[in-house]
């Protein structure tokens, strides 16, 4: 047992803060993955887990990534075209540049999202 264990607050609010599963108070990356392009930590700098478990392991991370990606563009287009009158193709070409700056942070962030999800399914216990 990791006698730093964190008392378990909101699961939403550690995400959202890119903090370890496990013990909830090292820090994923070295800084918000919203503030551009963070160095990920190999180990979590408190208990020790370790975040990228094998090689090819962030592949899940990239069906997330599709997946807020396709959201994130779906509904610029829509706010485009309720609020242009664009033809849809237009407003989703418009969307698709918007998204582009969020492109990073949502890669990033996915990657959070998959070693929690991963951490639910099969914790690592070494
Ligand atoms: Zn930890």
């Amino acid at each position: 047992m990791i006698p730093a264990m964190a008392a378990k607050g909101s699961t939403i609010a550690d995400i959202f803060r890119q903090r370890c599963p496990r013990c909830r108070l090292g820090k994923i990356f070295a800084r918000s993955v919203f503030l551009g392009f963070p160095k990920m930590h190999q180990r979590c700098p408190v208990c020790q887990l370790r975040f990228e478990r094998e090689p090819g392991y962030f592949l899940g991370a990239m069906y997330i990534s599709y997946g807020l990606a396709l959201v994130i563009i779906t509904s610029f287009a829509a706010a485009l075209w309720a609020t242009t009158g664009w033809w849809i193709t237009k407003a989703t070409v418009g969307a698709v540049i918007l998204f582009l700056p969020l492109a990073p942070a949502t890669t990033y962030f996915s990657r959070v999202l998959w070693i929690y999800l991963d951490q639910t399914f099969d914790p690592d216990r070494s």
